[in-house]
């Protein structure tokens, strides 16, 4: 069976313990490969190689750094084929997306930050009267974690390992135990691209064992996480007190506000979309919809026929809208929460259940699912659910709607459709939450900052802000005569 290896000092290498872990095709639901169990030994191995790669890399120039970047993003395209069939059967999504959504986006995280580097600039402050000259330096940090989740795995892992390495830094990842095959394939393209021994080091294993470990290494000075708001909870707690610099995406319950004014049809094709792409596994999703009164009942109906025609199956065939989800607990997770629905007198308008798929009968199929349900603040409208699931309820006024909006604990992002200028100021200022997409969804420009607030996370990713992260500013002040 494929063996799934820790990438340090640029070879590929079993874990210390001798340990493998099962991992699973969840659109069959068998175990496929193994997966190194990696630990604190490991890390320390690969920590060592990135401490010793760092003085050389950092001072390599801008342009340099750019060139193999740069390389790793066409290494990436030439081999979609293979990394979208990985991602497909390592996560259960559909392949037409891997193909069409996170390889080409991987690629375009090494591209992106390949050419940002090179126009990363810093400011100088001349203190005219006091005859000093201030400037500032951005220095990478040294040796940095980046941790990241199952849903979307070669494209956010690659979104926090490239401005980190664009930056100067040297690198040790982890990316989820559930989804590591596309991790892997890159080690072998970063070699391929000429990047130096050690200057990107990639250990698998679980979240406790390799992920703590990398979290709680003293000489490990920043974290990169991208992940559930728990975990991130935990890991604020072990850096804090070592005073590391913290990046953390975290968690989110995303509304959708529509209303009348909109452009009705658009809204709704694109409502389908933000509501159950990747099996509503991304943390952008619009889970929560609301719809103004007038045009509920009328959207209510065209909103379940639409989501009727999505065919639930196989990721490998062409037809196939939505997938399976990443694991069985993951499947017992979302499920019990549509019982919960049920108990908390929501209504079913459709899906809730467990499809079985010819020939892959034991993977994790859901079909999505609509609830309406009756009170915004019951736990299923409140509650990260992350699986193919939506709420709906009618609102009567602006007050209204951005009182419920609001009332979560996570402020990721929001989606407003309106064709009204002034309500789309208004609404939007008033929405807590990093991202406002207005009569559009997931429509990224990779220079725009990106990430929550409240309970979704601390700082931003994304452009220059990334590469502020991955670096510390010094001021230089010079008195001059
Ligand atoms: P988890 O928080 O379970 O895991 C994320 C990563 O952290 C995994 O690599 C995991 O390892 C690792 N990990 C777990 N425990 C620890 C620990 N104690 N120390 C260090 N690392 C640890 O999240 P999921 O993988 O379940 O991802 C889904 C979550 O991610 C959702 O809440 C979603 O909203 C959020 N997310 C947020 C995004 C954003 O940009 N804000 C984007 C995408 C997802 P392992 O899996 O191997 O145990």
């Amino acid at each position: 069976m494929k063996k799934i290896l820790n990438y340090i000092n640029g070879e590929y290498c079993e874990p210390f313990s001798g340990d493998w872990l099962d991992n699973y095709n969840p659109s069959k639901g068998e175990v496929y490969s193994k997966i190194a169990f990696s630990s604190s030994v490991d890390v320390e191995k690969a920590y060592k190689a990135a401490k010793e790669a760092f003085p050389s890399w950092s001072n390599t120039t801008a342009e340099e750094r750019s060139n193999t970047l740069l390389k790793i993003a066409s290494l990436i395209e030439e081999n979609l084929e293979e990394l979208a069939i990985a991602e497909a059967l390592d996560n259960g999504k559909p392949l037409s997306l891997a193909k069409a959504v996170d390889i080409p986006r991987a690629s375009s995280n090494f591209r992106f930050f390949g050419h940002a580097i090179t126009q990363f600039a810093s400011e100088a402050h001349e203190s005219v009267g006091l005859n000093t000259m201030n400037f500032t330096i951005r220095q990478p940090i040294g040796v940095v974690g980046c941790i990241s989740p199952w849903n979307l795995p070669l494209y956010l892992f690659t979104w926090k390992i490239a401005p980190a390495l664009a930056a100067g830094n040297t690198v040790v990842a982890k990316p989820s135990e559930i989804t590591p095959m596309t991790a892997y394939l890159l080690g072998d393209i970063c070699t391929k691209a000429g990047l130096p021994k050690g200057v990107l080091n990639i250990v698998h294993g679980t979240g406790p064992s390799a992920g703590q470990a990398i979290v709680s290494h003293p000489d490990i000075k920043a974290i990169s996480f991208t992940g559930g708001t728990k975990t991130g909870e935990h890991i604020a707690r072990t850096a804090a007190p070592m005073f590391k610099k913290l990046s953390l995406e975290l968690g989110g319950k995303n509304p959708n506000l529509i209303f009348a004014d909109c452009n009705y049809d658009k809204m709704l094709s694109v409502t389908v979309r933000s509501s159950f792409a990747n099996q509503g596994q991304i943390c952008l999703c619009g889970s929560r919809i609301f719809v103004e009164k007038s045009i509920y009942e009328k959207f209510k109906t065209d909103f379940v026929a639409k989501v009727k025609e999505l065919k639930v199956g196989n990721p490998f065939e062409a037809d196939t809208n939505i997938g399976a989800l990443v694991s069985k607990p993951h499947l017992e997770k979302v499920k019990s929460y549509i019982d919960l629905a049920k108990e908390e007198g929501g209504k079913i308008l459709f899906g809730g259940n467990q499809v079985t798929v010819e020939g892959s009968e034991n993977g994790y199929y859901l079909e999505p699912t609509i609830i309406e349900i009756l009170d915004y603040q019951c736990r299923v409208n409140q509650e990260e659910i992350f699986g193919p699931v939506v709420t709906i309820m009618p609102f009567e006024t602006e007050e209204e709607v951005l009182k419920m909006a609001n009332s979560v604990k996570y402020g990721l992002s929001a989606t407003l459709w309106t064709s009204n200028l002034d309500r789309t100021m208004r609404v939007s200022k008033q929405l807590e939450s990093g991202i406002v997409w207005v009569n559009t969804w997931l429509n990224r420009d990779l220079r725009t900052p990106f990430g929550g607030i409240k309970s979704s996370g601390v700082g931003r990713e994304g452009g220059f802000e990334a590469l502020k992260f991955f670096t510390e500013a010094k001021n230089v002040c010079i008195k001059y005569d």
